[in-house]
């Protein structure tokens, strides 16, 4: 009997499937930090050693062998102790509902691969459109903002390439430093001039300024240029904060410049109860990014991009003859996307919106934006630390810099305890720059996740930098000290 999933071997799948699960169950149960801590070269030599070229050793074992290679060594982001980049926790029923995508293996480029499936995805896009506030908006699932991104400024560049007859070298999009880097990346691939992104100023929380932008506008014309796109982001990557979109929705319709807006961060807006204006304004974008996987609790990957008018996705249009033949009348999603095969990985959203309900993912959302709030106000008031600035969502940025320690002294320390906790695989926070100087950045996106938790979390990293600073061997002796705590060896952990 082959391995493959067929009526022949339902039931070995149904025993494979509930013995991994269980397994996984088990991790899920006893896991007590976000990472096992083992060293690059551990799980290099663990990695390297597995013989690819070998004969097969059945189902069960290789499952086991990646328990115990993959899974025991994995990053957690459901751990409250996880606290680093824009990972969320994931739903259980998208979680159910990924072993039916992977199980049924629907591909969503055609509607003879996927029949229900592409008209579930199409009500998914109606609905996220309608959320926006587009009344007759189209999109597609892609595989991540990223994508979504490059997608949107694809439609904007042959927009506005047919609109002015400009050729590319002459095209700019205007964004600002604290846009994702995909924009940039975006720009590049589309074949637009290593010139072409122009960064508008912003304000002190690193957004996009309107005014600044109106001139921008003008001077880029007077240049010669022809703006083909403003990106505004709906929840920066590193501080968590909105561009004031109606105000820059405003400029970008004075110069008839296309806007996208990217909301791969703070999608989840769209669905909260309580801060769903932060999003005012975005229904006058062309289009926007939404990651699901982000800030409404999904597995990687699912994304989508959204746009006002459903005939501005028709640029990514490509017929063939075996495939989506022209005026075939059906349905088919390929269309209109990047991909050709392509997951259904609209079915995830749509059993969490079934099961939960959108309010509560709203408010999913919304606790970890208040979570962020306390925690700013935490690190205010904590002596040791410094603040840099407060997001509108869940990011918090902040340096440890007791009084007397110099600038330079706790910009160093910034990617020494970064590194130091993740290597004890007790806490993971991230690094990043801000306005040219480092500092620490955890993304709360646990709604789990406690007051206690963060104060744990600070905690731990006040002892990493202070432990640094004070030029102890955190590589053993912190290490010691918190295995110690760990095992109940209180007097251990005293005598280090
Ligand atoms: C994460 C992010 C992206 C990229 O999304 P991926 O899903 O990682 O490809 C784009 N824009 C913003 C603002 C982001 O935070």
């Amino acid at each position: 009997m082959h391995e493959l999933l067929s009526s022949a071997t339902a039931d070995h799948y149904a025993a494979t499937m509930r013995e991994t699960v269980d397994r996984l169950a088990d991790r899920f149960r006893e896991t007590r930090r976000p990472f096992s801590g083992a060293s690059r070269e551990e799980l290099g030599a663990l990695v390297d050693a597995v013989d690819l070229d070998g004969p097969g050793r059945g189902t069960a074992e290789a499952l086991r062998e990646v328990d115990a290679l993959f899974v025991r060594n994995a990053v957690w982001f459901h751990h409250p102790d996880y606290a680093a980049h824009l990972n969320c926790p994931v739903a259980v029923p998208a979680v159910a509902a990924e072993a039916v995508v992977a199980a049924v293996n629907a591909s969503l480029d055609t509607y003879d691969q996927s029949t229900a499936g592409t008209l579930m995805e199409r009500r998914l896009v109606a609905w996220t459109a309608e959320r926006i506030g587009f009344t007759a908006g189209d999109g597609i699932f892609t595989s991540g903002g990223t994508q979504s991104n490059l997608q949107a400024l694809l439609i904007a560049r042959d927009h506005a390439l047919a609109a002015s007859g400009a050729t590319l070298d002459r095209l700019v999009v205007l964004a600002t430093g604290s846009s994702h880097f995909s924009v940039q990346k975006s720009a590049r691939l589309l074949g637009l001039g290593e010139d072409a992104v122009l960064g508008v100023a912003t304000d002190g929380h690193g957004r996009m300024r309107p005014e600044v932008l109106a001139a921008a506008l003008d001077a880029a014309r007077t240049a010669g240029r022809v703006p083909m796109c403003v990106v505004a982001t709906a929840g920066t990557t590193d501080r968590g904060c909105i561009d004031p979109l109606g105000p820059i929705a405003d400029a970008c319709d004075a110069a008839g410049v296309w806007l996208h807006v990217d909301a791969a961060y703070g999608c989840g807006l769209l669905v909260s109860p309580t801060r769903r204006h932060l999003l005012d304004g975005i229904e006058r974008a062309r289009s926007v990014t939404v990651d699901f996987h982000k800030s409404f609790f999904q597995p990687v990957s699912s994304s989508a991009l959204v746009v006002r008018h459903a005939r501005d996705l028709a640029p990514v249009a490509w017929y063939a003859d075996y495939l989506n033949p022209e005026g075939s009348g059906e349905p088919n999603q390929v269309d209109k996307s990047l991909q050709t095969t392509r997951r259904f990985d609209a079915l995830k959203l749509w059993v969490t919106l079934r099961a939960l309900g959108a309010d509560r993912l709203g408010d999913m959302f919304d606790a970890v934006v208040d979570l962020a709030a306390a925690t700013h106000d935490l690190v205010e008031q904590d002596p040791d630390l410094r603040l840099v600035g407060r997001s509108q969502l869940s990011t918090v940025l902040f340096r440890y810099q007791p009084p007397g320690v110099p600038d330079a002294r706790a910009d160093a320390l910034v990617p020494l305890v970064r590194r130091a906790l993740f290597d004890s695989g007790r806490t993971i926070v991230a690094k990043t720059v801000v306005d040219g100087r480092p500092c620490l950045k955890l993304t709360l996106l646990n709604p789990d996740s406690t007051v206690e938790d963060v104060l744990r979390v600070l905690g731990a990293v006040r002892d990493a930098a202070a432990a640094l600073d004070a030029g102890r061997d955190l590589a053993t002796g912190l290490d010691r000290e918190l295995d110690a705590v760990l095992d109940g060896d209180l007097d251990g952990a005293l005598a280090w």
